[in-house]
């Protein structure tokens, strides 16, 4: 008899290797055709709902590494909340307004604006927007993602726009909205406003003046007539001047230089005398910028005041710490003037040229005032210096000329207004990391006045009309009726009708006698737009609802959607849309460098996709510490593989183990279960806990290391391999051999279940190949809550010692391995001396221990001179004396016992005799 035969040896077709590049696919195309993701929705159908809002990516371009992680955490999340009581419907949106589809169209695909009209522009953007958002969805679907992929929310959309004009209408209603100046980049070559994407830089030779400012009013901190000195290259802005900008924390001096006192920032002294010509100026005074708030000095050309304002902008980089500040030709000048309330003067028209409101230079293009400007200054005495330079410059991209800055006529939405609701709803909101609170309150109260205008084409028009005295008309009657048509027609409505036609019928205003109107032809910035999903989406979609319960994207979102979404939010229901933001950070490589073109170190997800497959990139997400930057590189990943095929292969040991398992016959009663076996189970149960504790605090990484360790300790280096003997010996239907076999089957079931959010492919996979579950997908079922293991309480203390001991075991068989004492441990009889009464009494009463260290015998003693000593008991190894047993490979005195086998021990020799004898 070849008594291999009669060993029950592990069998079982689930692959040692994964193979997912080719696998996922299908896999993918399986769930598709049989609806996985509608089938979850209906099977959680009237639970409790949690919505997890999907911000919009940009629809241009591929997918880069850090679409993918922001999309595999939501998914982790989004597939966890389904298996774990929540109704949780996932539909995925996209962005796509904005210039950068506009400039795809005129760049890549050669379009001439110019000679299309703006409805047939509009639809070109519809198209490639949409074509994008093709690719994007497929390439998303291939990370694994599960949404409503055929229902996304398109902010393109009829019912968005009506939504999203709804919003605007909300807060002009309130009051929130207002038409302003605002300075821009503006190109007078192209008359037009321009976005910082079409600036170029180029050099431009430009004055270089230093002019001064006398002092009318010093307050208590200066005399009167001391000269602040402001250094600029734009003269021709002298015109528009209102204010000297000085840093609160600068210290500047009052110097005597010639037959006049100066004020300069006293770090920037020895540059500027050395400019002016200064022979060692005497300090007589200094002070704190701030000390000078509100001091007066007279405008040098004009019968005006130029004020003195505070602001964190000015730097000790160039000129003189003292900022010639003109607030309708600059942005910074803008926002501290806006502090002060004063407002910008743009004495400029759109074709650079300036206007009767700089008087004296009325008419000159800009770049021709500043000869006679710096004239005028020097006539008159303000003139201290003036050069040439030459500088870098923003240049118009397409004309190539030379750019300004000019305030020009905005639609802004008054933060101020609602900016104490917005920070106490800040305070409402549960915040992963924690720091995102004081980063989003911060931006909001620093945050100016939210200028929603654009003057483009691809976007959401402002439904406003203008009367015959050209007042801005919005009323709740203009805004239903212009929401109503959006819904029917789309926003391209606003291009192709007449402003009359775009009015409810019969419409009449006291600002237009004789009933004719024009319409706002600027656009709405596009984060006003996604801004207003929580109204297109969470409101309108089925099953969602207002607040969702979370925000999840990358930390520049601060700034942008986070921002965006509790502003319009928060000013059109005095609430946040969200309860939970987390925020991740950036993908760098592994040297924790930026990926860029130029340094070659981009990781593609299309490539990590095809070499390994989409479960090691989603492992990888789940193994960082995302809510930081995280790093990738073929080395990082290779680490992950590696993790993988640790589980893989720890599941596969279990699944060749539990094929010939038939739950529904062979599974023993709990209570029944070897000790050992309720303690595995035991340890599940924490497993479970730790892992679920993981999930729910979006802590991913803990699930990735708890299971990778469970696989690696608890179960390849214990259970699944001293059960060997048992599996593999005893008889197929030995009750010790189905008591193994119950409980690996619930691990596999259990660690399928709490992998099926992060490996789903893989997860899948398994689920197929465990005898006698039910559910057609593992996406189907719920994770199982810890629970307490019958029979085994208060068997935890006495499980930990037997461990330890276990510890001291294997150090004991290495050192004798190494000495030489024996070769595998199976032929070693040990002798333990316990050190105190409790473990005696732990070791003597739990059965088989010597099957537990996999060793051939185990004597508990009181004392042996010869044993050494370890740090729970004392140990020593032995050559076993008996002969090998054919079968089991285990060393027995009884090996010969049995006539019949006189190779096998008594144990064998009664498992083939009952079993396989062929009598
Ligand atoms: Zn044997």
């Amino acid at each position: 008899m070849e008594y291999k035969d009669t060993l029950v040896m592990p069998k079982t077709k689930f692959p040692m290797r994964g193979n997912l590049p080719n696998k996922e696919p299908v896999r993918r195309q399986q769930w598709e055709e049989n609806n996985i993701y509608e089938k979850v929705q209906n099977k959680t159908k009237g639970r409790p709902i949690f919505i997890l809002h999907d911000g919009p990516p940009y629809a241009n371009g591929d997918l880069h590494i850090g679409h993918a992680l922001n999309k595999i955490l939501k998914d982790f999340i989004v597939r966890y909340k389904s298996m774990t009581g929540f109704h949780a419907p996932y539909v995925p949106g996209w962005d796509t307004h904005g210039l950068p589809i506009e400039t795809a169209l005129t760049k890549k695909k050669k379009i001439d604006r110019k000679k299309l009209d703006i409805v047939e522009f509009r639809k070109m953007c519809t198209e490639y927007a949409m074509d994008q958002l093709d690719n994007q969805r497929t390439q998303f679907k291939q990370l694994g993602v599960r949404g409503d992929w055929d229902n996304p929310y398109i902010t393109l959309t009829k019912n968005y726009e009506a939504a999203q004009i709804r919003v605007f209408g909300e807060m002009a209603k309130k009051g929130y909205i207002y038409k302003g100046l605002k300075p821009v980049y503006w190109s007078p070559s192209s008359e037009s406003a321009l976005a910082e994407a079409e600036i170029e830089y180029h050099d431009k030779r430009s004055p270089s003046v230093y002019i001064s400012f006398e002092v009318t009013d010093g307050k208590e901190l200066l005399e009167g007539g001391e000269k602040f000195v402001i250094w600029t290259t734009t003269p021709w802005t002298i015109p528009a001047n209102l204010g000297i900008s000085l840093h609160p924390e600068f210290e500047y001096a009052v110097v005597n230089a010639g037959q006049d006192k100066y004020i300069v920032a006293h770090d920037l002294l020895e540059t500027v005398s050395e400019e002016l010509g200064w022979d060692n100026p005497e300090v007589l005074k200094t002070f704190k910028g701030k000390e000078a708030e509100q001091i007066i000095t007279k405008h040098p050309l004009y019968d005006r005041d130029s004020i003195i304002m505070l602001g964190d902008h000015v730097t000790m980089e160039a000129g003189t710490g003292c900022v010639h500040t003109a607030p309708g030709h600059g942005e910074d000048d803008f926002y501290v003037a806006q502090k002060y309330g004063i407002k910008a003067l743009c004495p400029v028209d759109e074709k650079g040229v300036l206007t009767e409101e700089a008087p004296g230079f009325e008419g000159l293009f800009y770049d021709k005032a500043n000869k006679l400007i710096t004239e005028k200054l020097d006539e008159v005495g303000a003139l201290l210096d003036l050069k040439f330079i030459t500088h870098s410059y923003p240049h118009d991209w397409r004309t190539k000329k030379p750019t300004i800055f000019r305030a020009t006529s905005q639609w802004f939405a008054s933060i101020k207004d609602f900016r104490q609701d917005i920070l106490k709803e800040i305070k409402e909101i549960n915040w992963y990391p924690h720091w995102g609170e004081t980063r989003l309150y911060n931006m909001v109260r620093d945050r100016e006045d939210w200028c929603i205008s654009r003057q483009r084409t691809w976007g959401v028009p402002i439904p406003v009309f203008y009367g015959e005295d050209k007042t801005p008309i919005i009323t709740d009657e203009t805004i239903e009726h212009v929401s109503k048509l959006f819904k029917e027609h789309g926003s391209n409505i606003w291009f192709e009708w007449e402003a009359k036609d775009l009015l409810p019928v019969g419409f009449k205003s006291e600002h237009s006698p004789n009933g004719t109107f024009t319409k706002e032809t600027d656009i709405m910035d596009v984060w006003f737009d996604s801004g207003s999903s929580h109204e297109a989406v969470l409101l309108e979609k089925e099953d969602h609802r207002r607040p969702a319960d979370v925000y999840l994207e990358g930390s520049d979102q601060y700034r942008g959607w986070f921002n965006s979404s509790l502003s319009t939010a928060v000013a059109v229901t005095g609430k946040a849309p969200y309860k939970t933001i987390i925020s991740h950070g950036f993908v760098l490589d592994g040297d924790g460098r930026k990926m860029s073109k130029s340094l070659g170190n981009i990781m593609q997800p299309n490539k990590v996709l095809k070499q390994l497959g989409a479960d090691i990139l989603r492992l990888w997400v789940a193994s960082v510490d995302y809510q930081a930057d995280v790093r990738i590189s073929n080395d990082i990943l290779k680490q992950v593989s590696e993790t993988y095929r640790k589980i893989r292969n720890t599941v596969r040991f279990m699944l060749a183990n539990t094929a010939d398992f038939d739950p529904k016959k062979d599974k023993i009663n709990e209570a029944d279960l070897a000790e050992v076996d309720r303690y595995m189970l035991h340890c599940l149960q924490n497993l479970v806990s730790k892992v679920r504790e993981g999930y729910d605090k979006y802590e991913f990484s803990t699930v990735y290391h708890e299971v990778h360790n469970f696989c690696a300790n608890e179960l390849s280096s214990f259970y699944l391999d001293f059960a060997k003997d048992i599996l593999y010996i005893e008889a197929e239907d030995s009750s010790r051999r189905r008591s193994i076999q119950t409980v690996y089957h619930e691990i596999l079931i259990t660690i399928t279940k709490l992998l099926a959010p992060i490996i789903p492919h893989t997860a899948e996979e398994i689920w197929e190949y465990i005898p006698g579950v039910e559910e057609e997908s593992v996406q189907l079922t719920d994770v199982p809550e810890a629970r307490e293991v019958a029979g085994f309480e208060n068997q935890l203390e006495k499980w930990a010692q037997i461990m330890h001991v276990r510890d001291d075991v294997l150090k004991a068989l290495e050192e004798a391995r190494n000495e030489k004492v024996i070769g595998k441990s199976l032929e070693a009889e040990l002798t333990i001396i316990p050190k105190d009464e409790k473990t005696k009494e732990i070791l003597t009463n739990i059965q088989n221990l010597h099957q537990l260290f996999i060793v051939s015998r185990l004597n508990i003693s009181d004392a042996n001179d010869r044993a050494k000593s370890y740090q729970y008991v004392d140990i020593l190894v032995e050559k076993h004396p008996g002969e090998k047993c054919e079968r089991c490979w285990i060393s027995s005195e009884t090996v010969g016992d049995d006539k019949d086998y006189p190779e096998l021990c008594t144990r064998c020799a009664t498992i083939v005799k009952d079993h396989y004898s062929e009598a």
